[in-house]
């Protein structure tokens, strides 16, 4: 490998950034494991550092995963299409919390950039966009199909007031959630249809 090349990756080791996760390896030799160079462990001596461009090929020589950054756990290295598919189940499982771009990005270690950017070319929207699109579903459905108060509703879905929420819903919807709840025919049971 070129000192240069080394240099930058290294670089990104010591500063714990995500740029080449999924494409180096980092074995650290003094220890025999293997980390993402976003790992958060105390830095390596570069000379003890020997890089592989896959996980399987550290393994290969030796090196155990690291159980703190663990890189052989989807994150960064994943296909595209599997880490758009981590997100959308963490959306669906949290959207009772207040997400953010950067609590999403860290909870799957990678950058916010890396996460908006690959989540957007896999879906075509943004992770926000997918939230609000997962919330305001669930809230349709809770209105119609449940008995819940407004303010069980909102905090459902992450509103921590039934005003924002109202608020929000009228919005997008262009009606109070309480007009919706009431102009549309009561659902029959088994009909789950969106
Ligand atoms: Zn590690």
């Amino acid at each position: 490998m070129e000192p240069e090349l080394f240099q930058r990756i290294y670089q990104s080791i010591a500063n714990k950034e995500s740029t080449y996760d999924g494409i180096y390896y980092t074995g650290v030799r003094t220890t025999r494991i293997v980390c993402r160079p976003s790992c958060r462990a105390r830095t390596p001596k570069p000379e003890n550092i020997t890089l592989y461009t896959s996980f399987e090929d550290a393994v290969r020589s030796g090196f155990r995963p690291c159980k703190r950054c663990k890189p052989e756990t989807p994150g960064a290295h994943a296909p595209d299409a599997a880490l758009a598919a981590e997100i959308d189940a963490h959306l669906a499982a949290h959207m009772s919390r207040s997400l953010t771009l950067e609590s999403l990005a860290a909870a799957h270690r990678i950058s916010p950039y890396h996460l908006q950017r690959t989540y957007k070319r896999v879906r075509g929207c943004s992770p926000a966009e997918r939230l609000a699109e997962l919330r305001l579903a669930a809230a349709k459905r809770m209105l119609l199909e449940e008995d819940k108060s407004m303010t069980m509703v909102s905090e459902a879905i992450g509103y921590r007031s039934a005003s924002h929420f109202a608020a929000w819903f009228r919005r997008v919807t262009g009606m109070a959630p309480s007009v919706y709840r009431e102009q549309q025919p009561p659902r029959k049971a088994g009909d789950s249809k969106e």
